[in-house]
């Protein structure tokens, strides 16, 4: 009897721990299930539907060079799988585990219903697996990741498994009836130009990052200079495991690839955040920020998404996002602090903003460092250290990140496009708060929260 493999955000044949063990055991049936109910209201956003076609179509290409299938279906995949597993004769479904609260709910109901086993492959190390002396999760990313590196690399990845097609494929539904990708207003042709998505480009990504990664402790937190290696939205989907990553970086030495190794521990720590808080995206995880009077500017939270609030680097960061459904690191943390402090709108609007536009939209890596940035988060900065954009940018030398993305301020000098004098900011809007008022402004609602609880 064939095996079913439920394939979600682990699109790729190597190093894929499920598909590797249904390939031991029979004839395997691929499936992807395309799922709006279960995610209630984390259905995939804008930029991660187009990321998903692609990478799909990628993945059945792959497949087909092993003469197998990718299965289609849409709906409730609970549902789905089951009815799936009945029209086949399936004997068994193996899966990855997600840890984001509607899956892991998806994979109990499942349980319930079907043979179901679930493989870790997507981090470096399960949730739950690097415990306090007292046997309990970290809640911090610095001890977790202390003990968490000794541990690693727990395995080589596993090559491509040999697959066995069934003596009959289900029926599949069609990746182009699924309308993934915008049509009016087709907004994807900066993403068409910045990305290639599935497991091949997801290693010639890795090979690139490779050659640079001696200089990324210099390099990282330069908007200006491609420093960093892109690989969040293959990493994301899975098209690429982490372990994957690791390995590659193995035998390398030097504080580059020690710093992007932790930064790959912080996807793992990331998860396991919402491992045990599973809604932490739902609300402030400090209760006291419950009571924070947040702003509601329908007006101010539209200028932070458009890119128009008169700080060059926070507008240049949300046109990269827009036209590229990516930004850069350092000018997250920039355009994510000014939203919540600058102009005290609750981080929620920020976090569903990136949900929507971002091609590596990660529940857990999104919540975290959305809450991380407020203050609120259980390993957080403090809500009073607030970022001024205009120190920022010059300090990491973002001129030329502002040139490319606020193209009306390209002609500005190197001193001056910061922070453009009025007669030169042309048609360029005027600042949308002063930062000593804006800071002023935080300060107060964070000290009214303070005496409030
Ligand atoms: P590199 O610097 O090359 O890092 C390598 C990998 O490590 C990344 O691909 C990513 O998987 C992981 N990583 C790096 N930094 C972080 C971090 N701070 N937290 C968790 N994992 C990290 N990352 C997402 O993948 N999805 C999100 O939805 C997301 N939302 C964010 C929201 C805010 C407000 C901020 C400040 C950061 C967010 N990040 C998110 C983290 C980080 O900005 C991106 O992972 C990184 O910019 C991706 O670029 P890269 O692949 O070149 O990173």
């Amino acid at each position: 009897a064939p095996v079913v493999v439920w394939l979600r955000r682990d699109l790729r044949l190597a190093d894929q721990p499920a598909l590797s063990v249904a390939a031991s055991e029979g004839p395997v049936i691929p499936v992807f299930v395309l799922d709006d109910e279960i995610p209630g209201d984390r259905k995939l956003g804008g930029a991660s539907r187009w990321w998903l076609h692609h990478s799909l179509e990628a993945l059945a290409r792959s497949l087909g060079r092993h003469r197998s299938k990718l299965i289609l279906r849409r709906g409730d995949s609970v549902a789905e799988l089951v009815k799936l597993a009945k029209e086949t004769g399936a004997k068994a479904v193996h899966a990855i585990a997600h840890h984001e609260p509607w899956w892991r709910e998806a994979e109990e109901a499942l349980a319930r219903k079907l043979d179901l086993h679930i493989h870790d492959g997507n981090y470096l190390l399960p949730p739950g697996a690097v415990t306090t002396g007292s046997g309990s999760p970290y809640k911090i990313y610095t001890p977790f990741a202390k003990v968490a590196i000794q541990r690693l690399p727990e395995r080589d990845p596993l090559d491509e498994p040999a697959l066995t097609s069934p003596a009959t494929w289900p029926k599949s539904d069609e990746l182009a009836d699924w309308n993934l990708l915008p049509t009016r207003p087709d907004w994807a042709a900066g993403l068409r130009k910045d990305w290639v998505c599935g497991e091949a480009a997801a290693h010639d990504t890795l090979d690139e990052f490779l050659h640079i990664a001696p200089d990324y402790e210099r390099d990282r937190n330069l908007p200006s200079i491609a420093g960093t290696s892109r690989l969040s939205p293959h990493l994301h989907w899975g098209e690429i495991s982490p372990t994957q990553v690791w390995h590659a970086l193995a035998g390398k030495r030097g504080e580059g690839v020690s710093t992007f190794r932790g930064e790959l521990l912080w996807r793992d720590y990331a998860q396991t955040v919402i491992w045990q808080f599973p809604d932490y995206a739902k609300a402030s995880y400090r209760h006291d920020f419950r009571h924070l009077k947040w702003r509601r500017s329908k007006e101010d939270l539209a200028a932070w998404q458009q890119g128009r609030t008169g700080y060059p680097l926070v507008d240049a960061g949300m046109r990269q996002l827009w036209t590229t459904g990516w930004m850069h690191n350092r000018v997250r943390m920039i355009a994510a602090s000014f939203l919540i402090k600058h102009l005290l709108i609750d981080w929620r609007e920020g976090e569903r903003w990136f949900w929507d536009t971002l091609v590596d939209a990660d529940y857990a890596n999104n919540a975290v460092n959305w809450q991380w940035v407020a203050g609120s988060g259980v390993d957080a900065n403090l809500f009073t250290r607030i970022m001024a954009p205009l120190t920022q940018s010059p300090k990491f030398d973002a001129a030329g990140y502002i040139r490319e993305w606020v193209p009306e301020l390209a002609d500005l000098s190197d001193a001056d496009i910061h922070d453009p004098p009025d007669e030169q900011r042309g048609g360029y809007p005027a600042k949308i708060i002063g930062h000593r008022e804006a800071r002023e402004r935080a300060l107060g609602a964070y000290r009214a929260m303070k005496t409030t609880i």
